[in-house]
C-alpha cells in the first residue's frame, strides 16, 4: 500500500513511528541477547567476557536488523516513487476526454518512431485529420454532443491504429494526427481514405438525433530526412487544401503543392 505523505505533520508522524519501532526493536533484541549471554538467573555474577560478548552480539544484531529494515523501506519508497513518476508521465501524455495520446505524448512517440524509421531506411507518413464544421456541431447540438463526437472519432482512429500498428493522437481541439511507417504513397493514401470513410460511416447518436460527421485529411510521405516538424507542416498544408477543396476528402501533400500553386479561382 502506498504511503501518503502530504504535510509536515505526516512526516513527523511517520518519523515518530519509525523511531518508536526502532526503539522497541532495540529493547527487545537487547533483552533477547542479554538472556542468551547472561542466562535467566538475574542474581548471577557477570564476567567481563560476557559483557564483551553481549556488546558485540547486541550491537551487531541490532545494527544489522535496523539497517536491513531501513534499506527495505528505502527500496519500497523508491519503487513507489518510480511507479508514481510513470503514472504522472502517462497522465501528462494522455488526452483526458478520448484516452488517446495528447500532443505532448504524440510529439515524443512520433519523434521516436521517425528515428526508428530513419535508422531502418523505412518511409514515414504523417496524416493530419480535422473534423469538418465542428464549431457548427457544437453550436447546434451543444458542447456535450461535441465531446461525444470527439470520443467517437477517437474510437475510429484507435481501431485504425490497432489494425495498422499506427500511432494516433488527439493533436489539438478537433484535430487528430497519425504516423505510419514503411508505407508507399499509395498505401498511405488508402489508409487515409479508410479513416475518412470510417468516420463518415460512424453515426453519432443523441437518442433521437442522427449526426453524420465528416473529416478532412491531409497527408505526406517521406523516405529520407524525416523531421517531425517538417512532416507536420507539410501534412497540415495538405489538410488546408482539403478544407479549401470542399472537405470530407483526403489530400496528398504532393498534389496539394500543385493545387496551391494554381490561382485561387482555379
Ligand atoms: P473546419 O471544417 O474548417 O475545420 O471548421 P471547424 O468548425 O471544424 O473549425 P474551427 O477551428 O472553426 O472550430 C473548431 C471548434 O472546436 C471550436 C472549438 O470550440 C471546438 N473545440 C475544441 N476543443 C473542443 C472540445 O474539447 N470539446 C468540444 N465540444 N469542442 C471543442
Ligand atoms: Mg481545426
Ligand atoms: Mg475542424
Amino acid at each position: 500500500m502506498a504511503i501518503k505523505i502530504e504535510t509536515h505533520r505526516d512526516v513527523m508522524r511517520r518519523t515518530g513511528k519509525i523511531m518508536a519501532t526502532a526503539a522497541g526493536l532495540t529493547a527487545v533484541m537487547s533483552f533477547a541477547m542479554g538472556l542468551l549471554v547472561f542466562g535467566s538467573d538475574f542474581s548471577a555474577p557477570i564476567t567481563v567476557g560476557q559483557m564483551q560478548l553481549f556488546g558485540l552480539l547486541a550491537g551487531g544484531s541490532i545494527s544489522v536488523a535496523l539497517s536491513g529494515a531501513m534499506s527495505y523501506r528505502a527500496g519500497r519508497l523508491m519503487l513507489e516513487l518510480a511507479e508514481m513518476r510513470r503514472e504522472l508521465a502517462q497522465i501528462s501524455q494522455t488526452d483526458q476526454l478520448t484516452g488517446l495520446l495528447n500532443r505532448r505524448g504524440f510529439d515524443a512517440e512520433a519523434a521516436a518512431a521517425l528515428d526508428q524509421a530513419q535508422d531502418s531506411g523505412a518511409s514515414a507518413a504523417v496524416l493530419m485529420c480535422d473534423i469538418d464544421h465542428f464549431k457548427s456541431i457544437n453550436d447546434r447540438y451543444g458542447h456535450e454532443i461535441g465531446d461525444k463526437v470527439l470520443v467517437e472519432i477517437a474510437d475510429v482512429l484507435r481501431q485504425f491504429a490497432i489494425r495498422h500498428e499506427a500511432l494516433v493522437a488527439r493533436y489539438g481541439g478537433e484535430e487528430f494526427a497519425t504516423v505510419l511507417t514503411g508505407l508507399s504513397h499509395d498505401e498511405a493514401a488508402l489508409c487515409a481514405e479508410e479513416i475518412r470513410r470510417d468516420c463518415a460511416a460512424r453515426t453519432i447518436l443523441d437518442d433521437e438525433t442522427l449526426l453524420p460527421v465528416t473529416i478532412s485529411i491531409g497527408f505526406t510521405v517521406k523516405s529520407r530526412d524525416l523531421d517531425l516538424a517538417d512532416l507536420m507542416r507539410t501534412a497540415d498544408h495538405a489538410l488546408y487544401i482539403a478544407k479549401r477543396s470542399g472537405r470530407d476528402r483526403v489530400e496528398h501533400a504532393r498534389d496539394a503543392a500543385l493545387i496551391s500553386r494554381l490561382p485561387a479561382s482555379a
